[in-house]
């Protein structure tokens, strides 16, 4: 397959629409394609519609870590879950998929970061994680450095896998347990009958169903505000990029403030900033300010604003937020925008300082995806307020690791089921309850 994915990959998935069924899932990521899984193994007959390509948006485009470290506490039990479920889906699915344990390590540039870290430790060993500090020589023994960490916080049980192979394998898994899945089909709007959820008008014709799932990425608050559902949902852009195969210095992923890097199974590794994005001011943005200032005091120096998104992206100034027949959705299959290379350049040079055995790392490929992000950091995963349309949404930065375990809770949710984790905090009532939103303790 070519990576990144985008309008002009393939179409692998075309699943014929039928007049009814029990389910539909918006959105072709990890987060719908695992909800469909799940539905599926449950007895429901369920139809995953794609607007674009399976897992072209951020489902392929991420660092390919799979982490308990640092997680919200409130998402951990299911990301706990969800490292199980990979285990059982690498046995079942085989090789493919590029899961292994090798470890996430955070490197502290200073003491600061290392208080941090450590007061994460309770959630650990409140999940009985093999989480653990290690000190400047263990580092220096980790991966031979002449950076100056002193000290780190290492989880061995975390996970990696290759993205833009295991989600389409996810998506072929699901269809052989009897999903329909049908991609460059974009749902145009629900069908809405006396406050309740008939079925999903799709740019091929309605389907006819009495629950809908909006798994829909960084298109969710779209999708959701033209039915008058609202989530304070924005999208940021993050750059990656692919090295020539190099030398192994860690088999895992790890990171410090200025740069993160990932072991790819093609010999190279993954590399990205440790926190500068890109972020695209428009309409929702300006929304949605006073909500997120939390989150702005600490990521604003990282931030590089730009005035005006692509057109037809979600936030672009000139995308429509009621339309008729043909939707924005149609129109940008696949959010495919520009890498930062000035932001991808200073990653280079700090890999590259850090690790000098190893040397600046050459560029195979770069990308960048549009992260959809909650001023909270933590998703929406809750009933909505019209009957039969339930919210997945908003995994801000961190749902690839997490998505399979997100795909069983959703699925129970979705069928009325105990979900057995408390879902509290990712009720869509908190941005209207009065609560106050802010970040967790995650790291
Ligand atoms: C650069 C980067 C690095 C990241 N690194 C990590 C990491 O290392 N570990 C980790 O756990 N997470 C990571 N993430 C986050 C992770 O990739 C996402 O949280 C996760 O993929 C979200 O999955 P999703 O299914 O919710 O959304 P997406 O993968 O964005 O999928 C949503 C899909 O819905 C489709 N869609 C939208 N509207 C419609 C419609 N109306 N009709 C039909 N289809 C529609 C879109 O085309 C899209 O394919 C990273 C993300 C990025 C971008």
């Amino acid at each position: 397959m070519t990576f990144p994915i985008s309008e002009a990959s393939a179409v692998r998935f075309h699943g014929p629409l039928p007049e009814a069924c029990d389910v539909v899932v918006i959105g072709g990521g990890v987060i719908g394609v695992m909800t469909a899984w799940f539905l599926a193994a449950r007895g429901q007959k369920v139809v995953l519609c794609e607007k674009g390509r399976i897992a072209g948006e951020q489902s392929s485009r991420n660092w390919g870590w799979i982490r308990q470290q640092g997680r919200d506490p409130d998402e951990l039990p299911i990301m706990v879950e969800s490292l199980s479920i990979w285990k059982a889906l690498a046995a079942e699915l085989g090789d493919g998929l590029g899961f292994r344990q090798t470890g996430v390590t955070y490197l502290a540039n200073g003491q600061k970061d290392l208080a941090g870290f450590e007061a994460w430790l309770p959630h650990a060993r409140a999940h009985q994680l093999d989480t653990r500090m290690l000190g400047r020589g263990e580092v220096q023994a980790m991966v031979g450095t002449a950076a100056d960490w002193p000290g780190a916080i290492f989880t061995p049980s975390d996970g990696r896998a290759e993205p833009w192979v295991a989600v389409p394998m996810l998506a072929e898994a699901a269809v052989a347990k009897g999903v329909t899945v049908r991609e460059a089909c974009a749902v145009r709007s629900l069908d809405v009958a006396a406050g309740r959820v008939a079925g999903v008008v799709t740019e091929h014709g309605r389907i006819a169903c009495d629950r809908v799932v909006v798994a829909a990425g960084a298109w969710s608050r779209l999708f959701l505000g033209a039915h008058g559902v609202k989530i304070p949902q924005l999208a940021v852009l993050a750059s990656v990029a692919a090295t020539e195969p190099m030398a192994e210095v860690f088999a895992g992923g790890a990171c410090d403030n200025h740069f993160a890097f990932r072991r790819r199974a093609d010999g190279g590794y993954s590399i990205a900033p440790g926190a500068e994005h890109d972020f695209f001011v428009g309409r929702d943005a300006f929304a949605s300010f006073g909500v997120y200032l939390p989150v702005l005091k600490k990521d604003f120096r990282s931030t590089h604003f730009r005035p005006v998104a692509p057109a037809g992206y979600p936030d672009a100034w000139g995308t429509p937020r009621r339309w008729v027949d043909e939707s924005p959705f149609e129109r940008v299959r696949v959010l495919n925008p520009k890498p930062n290379m000035a932001t991808l350049g200073r990653v280079q040079d700090a890999f590259g300082a850090a690790l000098p055995n190893l040397g600046r790392p050459k560029l195979r490929l770069a990308w960048a995806g549009m992260i959809d992000t909650m001023p909270d950091v933590v998703p929406v995963v809750d009933h909505a307020p019209i009957a039969g349309l339930t919210i997945a949404t908003g995994m801000s930065g961190h749902g690839f690791g997490i998505g399979p375990g997100m795909g069983r809770v959703i699925a129970d949710l979705v069928m009325g089921r105990a979900v057995g984790h408390d879902l509290s905090r990712f009720r869509l009532s908190r941005f209207s309850d009065g609560s106050r939103i802010a970040p967790g303790p995650s790291l």
